[in-house]
């Protein structure tokens, strides 16, 4: 396949840049990247003038079933959310449920941008299904916790090994975490047992990590230490995803940077809980790799990358008087490269490299009316940050498989998808 005459976004000598280049993908590889390439006789072809061609948005961490919960609260803090509307919930949650609403998340993501997911959920194997169904690029998990007793807890746990050991090795498009949900719903004893899965199976580690002012207290009480030397004493060593770490101090940034974690931030979910925001300018200048991430739509709105890249470069305006604050480039190496990085995967995905796989997303800036908030175009990179909705992304390829074409998916009925979950018996 070629992509001819598009607006590439490559990252190049630690900068963000936008050339004219044609794109060729061969299998599931980008196999050349020229100015100009000739197509073979037979090849598909798309003529890409006028549009961005870029890296698939990488979500460092979402709960893919959460579509269920879209607009169910407004206003209340984390612990009065998990505790008064999601859990009693979840519990109750059906595999036809958590398929049927998994499906309709992919589609949200496909449809504007997002080609991977690292999910953090339960009832994982219709998850699985979903993603196999759907074939975007996935991590998944099945979250572990213990603060409701040890009988729950082994549930869990032999719920997560036969996910794992059940795993399709011919599939590369997905992989594996141990999710243990939470320092402060986790013990010392699930944390440690999280340990050694993650070294037995060779796996990342995903964690929620100090995302509401709450938990500070909380764990110090739960494990009598600082959470950052609780974390250190469990995962050091491990390759470890924090989602949010929205309260760190020098002390814990000076601890992670040593450990190699990198931070999901999840603005949009933290402003909707009242977290406040983390200070991922600070971050960054301490060398602690960050990603961006959308959290459930419960907590996240939605599951558009293009409304977090906006989010979370504005919110830094809210915290930082000087000029020195990130911006739109460090956005968008975060939303892509950046989070690869974080969840171990920037050797394959996060890029538009030769070698890398061919997951890209080509955005639409032609000069017409459903494009009229990027006119003039005077900054294609600040655009894309601050102007552009995911419903401008015309075509997503994963994997070298195009998956939506001109806002048109190949092999989903996607009316049945939305038909679905309109059946299911419904939360409240
Ligand atoms: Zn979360």
């Amino acid at each position: 396949m070629l992509i001819k005459n598009g607006k590439v976004l490559i990252f190049e000598d630690g900068d963000v840049k936008i050339k004219k280049l044609d794109v060729r993908i061969k299998n599931d590889n980008i196999e050349r990247i020229a100015e100009k390439i000739e197509p073979i006789k037979g090849e598909k072809t798309i003529n890409a003038t006028n549009k961005v061609i870029m890296p698939g948005l990488v979500n460092t961490h979402a709960h893919i079933a959460m579509s269920l919960f879209r607009a169910t609260f407004e206003g209340c803090n984390l612990y009065t959310w998990l505790n008064d509307k999601v859990w009693p919930i979840e519990e109750h949650l059906t595999e036809e449920q958590v398929y049927n609403a998994s499906m309709l998340s992919i589609v949200e993501m496909l449809s504007t941008g997002t080609t991977y997911v690292n999910d953090h959920y339960f009832i994982s194997e219709s998850i699985r299904k979903a993603v196999e169904d759907t074939k975007i690029r996935a991590t998944i998990t099945r979250v572990l916790m213990d603060n409701d007793g040890e009988k729950e807890s082994n549930k869990r746990i032999q719920e997560f090994k036969k996910l794992y050991e059940t795993r399709d090795n011919n599939n590369s498009l997905i992989t594996y975490s141990v999710a243990p949900h939470s320092l402060y719903t986790c013990s010392d004893e699930l944390l440690e047992i999280s340990r050694k899965l993650a070294l037995e199976y060779n796996l990342p580690i995903h964690i929620h990590f100090l995302e509401s002012i709450n938990e500070i207290d909380d764990i110090r009480e739960k494990h009598n230490d600082l959470a950052i030397n609780v974390l250190k004493q469990h995962f050091a060593g491990i390759h470890t995803i924090l989602a949010h770490g929205v309260k760190l101090n020098s002390y814990d940034l000076k601890e992670l940077k040593e450990m190699k974690c990198g931070i999901s931030h999840n603005p949009i979910s933290n402003f909707r809980l009242g977290c406040k925001i983390a200070d991922i300018t600070k971050y960054s200048k301490e060398g602690i790799n960050i990603g961006l991430g959308t959290d459930g739509q419960g907590s996240g709105n939605n599951l558009d990358m293009f409304e977090t890249m906006k989010i979370a470069a504005l919110a830094q305006g809210g915290i930082h008087e000087n000029e020195e604050r990130i911006g739109a480039k460090e956005i968008i190496k975060m939303a892509t490269i950046g989070g690869a990085k974080i969840v171990g995967l920037d050797n394959e995905i996060g890029s538009i490299e030769v070698g890398k796989k061919a997951d890209i997303i080509i955005v639409n800036t032609e000069p017409k009316l459903d494009n009229i908030k990027i006119f003039p175009n005077n900054n294609i990179i600040s655009n894309l940050v601050y102007n552009t909705s995911g419903t401008s992304v015309e075509t997503t390829i994963v994997n070298g498989k195009i998956l939506m074409e001109n806002r048109k998916f190949n092999s989903l009925n996607i009316q049945k998808i939305i038909e679905d979950v309109k059946n299911l018996k419904h939360i409240k």
